[in-house]
């Protein structure tokens, strides 16, 4: 493995580095104050700017590997992009690299129809409007998928669509126009053949955002996470992706560029972490020396830098294999950093906030929030226990036949 930035990798992460600098971090107070003026679910005019500004110099659509659509970059490439862009959590909306459109657009790449194309990865392509992914379902446990019963039955050249989803995430947002909608639409398949997915405008009648899902009582907004009702919504038969009960087909392929995204920019966010961490530690004094020079804290520092390196790695590894060897066959990397990236964020982020002491927990500084979103990323990308279950059944796959670990599902 070789990971030695390209030259064309190498000045992206200059350019995005001097963006950031100039652009996103001075913006992250005024989009606060921007989503706390009147209406907090409305979009912000600072994204906005930033987004001009971006996609004028050129800083655009990164993700996308093998698609002629993107920047061109695997995901080995993409990897220290996102995680420059993960150091804020404004930090990936302003270049169109922003879940959950990422992989939204990949699906749409990979499984859209040419209508289907026009008319919804145009418009997200040039960030004119956001979307959802709606699978998770209050009345059932939404880690296993093949839980799902909200329900599509098809009627005639239609799909009539009903049920309750949760944590849609960017539901809320005024400029989410598209939802890909996984649900039943066969109970009789055989169970990863019962489900698909279906495209449906956040317009159509019948679909009502409920309410916003707050997070450890940040709602996040304009994005925001929805609970939202699916009351007979109908819409063409040809909304369907791939095709009738591929929803898992699906699943595999978006599950894994996608979230991997998520991993690359909890790294960054760790980075920044540590950054505040260290300056915090060399620029107060207690009992007579610098925080840093007090009992363990050198150490939390030291460990810091080490995990991080470490989720970087793996991170990279998991990149690679994608890229070499395809999303299927790199499932087993795909779970081991989406198990490691968060908790690794967590645990950086929560000594950053012991070294701040009072100040870490308050809202003067990013570190109570970001702890607040790196710990939902243990559930949003699948809950860790489900990819240590995948993990560890594909070790022990390799000594016993593959259908002996097989439920009796
Ligand atoms: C902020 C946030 C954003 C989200 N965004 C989206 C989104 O945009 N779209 C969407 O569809 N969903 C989204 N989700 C939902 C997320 O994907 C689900 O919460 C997750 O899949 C778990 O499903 P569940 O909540 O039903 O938990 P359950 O399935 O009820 O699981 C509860 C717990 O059971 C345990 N468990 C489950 N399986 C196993 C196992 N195999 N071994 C051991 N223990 C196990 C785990 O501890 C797990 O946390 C989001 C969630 C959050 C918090």
């Amino acid at each position: 493995m070789d990971f030695a930035y390209s030259a064309k990798v190498q000045d992206l992460r200059e350019r995005l580095t001097a963006f950031m600098e100039a652009n996103v971090y001075p913006a992250e107070k005024v989009f606060e104050e921007q989503v706390a003026q009147g209406d907090r679910w409305q979009p912000t005019q600072i994204m906005e700017d930033l987004k001009a500004k971006a996609k004028a110099e050129g800083l655009w659509n990164l993700f996308l590997p093998e698609s002629e659509l993107g920047a061109g970059l695997t995901n080995m490439e993409y990897a220290p992009l996102a995680e420059i862009m993960g150091r804020s959590l404004i930090g990936s909306e302003p270049f169109n690299c922003a879940a959950p459109d990422t992989g939204n657009m990949e699906v749409l790449v990979r499984y859209g129809s040419e209508e289907h194309k026009r008319t919804w990865l145009e418009p997200l392509l040039r960030g004119e409007i956001r979307s959802a992914f709606a699978m998770t379902e209050p009345g059932v446990a939404s880690s296993d998928a093949t839980n799902m019963e909200a329900n599509a039955v098809r009627d005639g050249d239609e799909w009539v669509i009903n049920g309750r989803k949760w944590w849609t995430s960017g539901a809320c947002d005024p400029r989410c126009k598209i939802m890909i909608f996984m649900g039943l639409t066969n109970p009789d398949a055989p169970r990863h053949q019962q489900h698909s997915m279906i495209l449906v405008p956040t317009d159509a009648p019948g679909v009502k955002i409920l309410r916003p899902l707050p997070v450890f009582g940040y709602d996040d907004a304009p994005h925001g996470h929805a609970e939202v009702l699916f009351e007979n919504v109908r819409v063409p038969y040809e909304n369907v992706l791939l095709g009738e009960g591929r929803g898992f087909e699906i699943a595999q392929g978006r599950l894994g560029p996608g979230r991997i995204h998520h991993c690359m920019r909890s790294i960054g966010m760790a980075e920044r972490a540590l950054e505040l961490m260290c300056k915090r530690s060399v620029s107060r004094t207690a009992f007579g020396k610098p925080l840093a020079r007090l009992g363990g804290n050198i150490d939390h520092i030291a460990n810091s830098r080490i995990e991080i390196n470490q989720a970087r790695l793996l991170t990279l590894n998991a990149a690679y294999m994608m890229d070499k060897a395809g999303n299927k066959f790199a499932q087993s990397e795909i779970a081991q950093i989406k198990v490691v990236a968060p908790n690794v964020a967590l645990q950086v982020i929560d000594r950053a906030i012991q070294m701040h002491g009072g100040a870490g927990v308050s809202n003067d500084f990013p570190l109570a929030y970001w702890y607040a979103m790196q710990r939902t990323l243990r559930l949003a990308d699948g809950p860790d226990e489900v990819h240590r279950a995948a993990i560890g059944k594909y070790e022990i796959g390799k000594y016993v036949p593959k259908d002996a670990l097989r439920s009796s599902r």
